[in-house]
């Protein structure tokens, strides 16, 4: 596995501390823009210093302007804004319409856990807090970069098939590379967003619905 994609000793650690394995079909969820809102709390956080996107595209570095202006803002400060903004948004992002139920109804076969890239560790307590508060009580592991390798190590051991759920192009590419047998959905809330992305073929699904993400999961696991 290549540097880019290798987990983190504080990933692996969390890996090791999750309860053991109960065998059954393991589903990797992902939360920012999946279960939780980000996008459209983001744009409200850029709105309120005045800025906002430049196109409704995956990328947030280049892709972020003073209202009056093209010119994107430099790296150092996207860095920082996003920092401010999951201190200040993270115990407090609205659930995606349906996520809860689709999980819980996906937990009664699977072993359901959150892998999200979370900056700060400090703020994955408030994020288990939130996502307790909404009905999804699963265990959460925080990551940073791509998920490939620590989706390959949390898998490791763990019931087949593996189903990988994300928003991110990046991670869903990670994933296909590090443990290609995963059944990708590719999932964005936000419509716009979604509409602007180009289909990944190694995806089966590209979808920011969760009862057809439930159907699509219960297809795979009955023929599986
Ligand atoms: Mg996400």
């Amino acid at each position: 596995m290549s540097e880019l994609h290798a987990p983190a000793r504080e990933v692996l650690d969390q890996i090791r501390a999750l309860p053991a394995s109960s065998g059954r079909p393991l589903v990797i969820c992902d939360v920012d823009e999946v279960v939780f809102h980000m996008i459209a709390h983001l744009e409200t956080f850029l709105a309120e210093r005045d800025m906002g996107f430049l196109r409704y595209a995956y990328q947030l570095t280049g892709n972020i302007a003073r209202k009056d202006s093209d010119t994107p803002i430099g790296q150092d400060e996207v860095r920082r804004l996003l920092l401010e903004f999951f201190a200040e948004v993270s115990d407090r992002q609205t659930p995606v319409d349906g996520a809860a139920a689709a999980l819980e109804r996906l937990s009664a076969d699977c072993e359901v856990v959150f892998l999200t890239n979370l900056p700060g560790s400090a703020n994955k307590p408030a994020r288990e807090r939130l996502l307790a508060s909404h009905g999804m009580p699963y265990p959460v592991v925080t990551n940073s970069g791509p998920k490939g390798g620590a989706a390959a190590a949390l898998s490791a051991g763990r019931g087949r098939p593996v189903v990988f759920i994300d928003d991110s192009p990046q991670n869903l590419k990670s994933v296909h590379l590090c443990l290609p047998e995963t059944r990708l959905v590719h999932f964005i809330a936000d419509a716009r967003f979604r509409a602007a992305v180009d289909p990944l073929p190694m995806a089966g699904l590209l979808t920011g619905d969760w009862q057809e993400t439930t159907r699509h999961i219960l297809s795979i696991l009955e023929r599986s």
